[in-house]
């Protein structure tokens, strides 16, 4: 296994090398902080998104799904409290003239629980009493923190005018709540239930950095479920379950490394009365960390907050009736807030396995969950210059392709190709042979532990359907 500091280092060298996650406009010198998804990363991506999407929709009957605008009329963020709120310290360095995010500093240095609710006015004094230096120039010099508004600006329209400003959205969940209507109205949904949505977030973030953890550009997955007030407690217990069941059971995350951690007073958002945090362990090595634990879900209890805003702005009467017994409410709400591209990070993190071998050399293998891998099933022939070989193995793998996400190899020889399909996570290689053309079998190479059985062609559908 790869030692904490260097395992960071090799995941993002994998991602770049597979094909999983390249720097952002790389030819253009890039852009900072930027990262584009290449074919295996965006196959992975897209496998996450859809187990989520079956988990927490599909699966369920009180689920709903919305695909909303990124752009929103502003009085969206006037009502939700993003124009007034949705800031961060900002502090600058007075020596080397770098700005950085106040908070996160001293949480580096003196964990998340001692930092957290700490006012605005006392970080400049926290980080010199700390002796936290800056990353970039290693003095300690800073400037008393300021507020600085997290949320992208732009103009709709073609005129540059305070009237056509717009915001770029930085969450996805108001969609949801300007929709509750509509979706009462046009579906047969009764209270509890809930709407997700997966979309795009932009976040003008003081310093984003750790590759994929936290960019200006980014993919939530967010549910608001809708329920009775005097139900939330035990909402809010069976979300935190199904929440920790999507990291464990549907993508194979390890336990040890996960944990909830419950906001204490002084740092909850000021819509929520409670909130948990999903968190990982993440290998980030920041200078002298204490930990690195970083969030992963939001999951909180948001009262009728946003449902109570929008109605006070928009002058609509947003209220549930209740089908038995007429009685007007405005639901509270439970709000479980996925990163999707953190979520990916941890599972190729969590997946990242470096074996050693019999003669000594070291395999690199991304363990993923075959059910989320981004290639299941990579087909080979034995030799490409056998057109008897070549034909049979094409066969079967256009029949596998039906089934299955499959790759097709036939370059270098069979060992490397093995050691392709590890490094991007391929949980069963099949390989043709001449025996195959006598015997109808073929060889099926297990990528965990590395075995090889004979299969018999009729029977591999049947065979890789239960291994998924
Ligand atoms: P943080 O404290 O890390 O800034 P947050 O508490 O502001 O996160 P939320 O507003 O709760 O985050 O957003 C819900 C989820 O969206 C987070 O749990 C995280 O997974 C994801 N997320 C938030 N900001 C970013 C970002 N800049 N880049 C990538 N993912 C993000």
């Amino acid at each position: 296994m790869a030692e904490k500091n260097d395992l960071m280092e090799k995941v993002v060298s994998l991602c770049k090398r597979r094909g999983f996650v390249f720097p952002g406009s790389e030819i253009y010198g890039g852009l900072a902080n930027t990262w584009d998804y290449g074919p295996y990363g965006a196959e992975l991506k897209k496998n996450v998104k859809n187990a989520w999407w079956k988990h927490f929709v599909d699966d369920r009957d009180d689920m709903v799904g919305l695909d909303a605008a990124i752009l929103m009329n502003p009085k969206t963020w006037e009502a939700s409290g993003h124009v007034n709120s949705f800031s961060d310290p900002l502090i600058d360095c007075k020596k080397c003239k770098t700005r950085h995010r106040g908070d996160k500093l001293l949480e580096e240095k003196i964990g998340v629980e001692k930092t957290a609710g700490i006012e605005l006015k006392e970080i400049h004094n926290a980080l010199e009493k700390e002796q936290v230096p800056c990353p970039d120039c290693g003095k300690i010099d800073w400037a008393e923190a300021k507020t600085f508004n997290l949320m992208f600006k732009t103009h709709q329209g073609v005129v540059e005018e305070s009237t056509t400003e717009v915001y770029l959205r930085p969450e996805t969940a108001q969609g949801i709540f300007v929709n509750f209507k509509n979706i009462l109205d046009s579906c047969r949904v009764k209270v509890p239930f809930g709407i997700a949505q997966i979309g795009k977030a932009f976040r003008n973030e003081i310093t984003p950095g750790n590759f994929i953890f936290r960019t200006r550009e980014f993919e939530q997955m967010e549910i608001e479920y809708f329920c009775k007030p005097d139900t939330k407690k035990e909402v809010f217990e069976e979300w935190k379950d199904l929440s920790k069941q999507f990291f464990t059971e549907v993508l194979g995350i390890k336990t040890d490394n996960l944990r909830f951690r419950e906001h204490d007073e002084k740092e909850l958002s000021h819509y929520s009365s409670m909130t948990f945090d999903v968190e990982y362990r993440f290998p980030f090595g920041k200078r002298d960390a204490v930990e690195t634990w970083g969030e992963l879900q939001g999951l909180a209890d948001r009262g009728d907050f946003d449902l109570s805003q929008h109605e006070k702005f928009s002058g609509k009467d947003l209220k549930y009736q209740d089908p038995h017994t007429n009685e007007r409410y405005l639901p509270h709400v439970i709000e479980p807030s996925f990163g999707c591209d953190r979520t990916l990070l941890t599972v190729l993190i969590d997946a990242f396995d470096e074996e050693k071998l019999e003669d000594d050399s070291v395999r690199t293998v991304m363990r993923f969950k075959p059910s989320i891998a981004p290639i299941q099933v990579a087909v080979f022939p034995l030799l490409k210059n056998k057109e008897e070989l070549v034909g049979k193995a094409r066969e079967i793998y256009k029949d596998i392709k039906k089934s299955f996400r499959s790759e097709w190899d036939d370059s270098g020889n069979v060992g490397k190709r093995y050691r392709r399909q590890d490094e991007i996570g391929t949980p069963y290689c099949i390989t043709v042979d001449f025996d195959t053309l006598e015997d109808e079998s073929v060889t099926v190479r297990d990528r965990d532990s590395m075995e090889q059985e004979r299969v018999k062609i009729g029977e591999l559908k049947e065979y890789l359907m239960a291994k998924m």
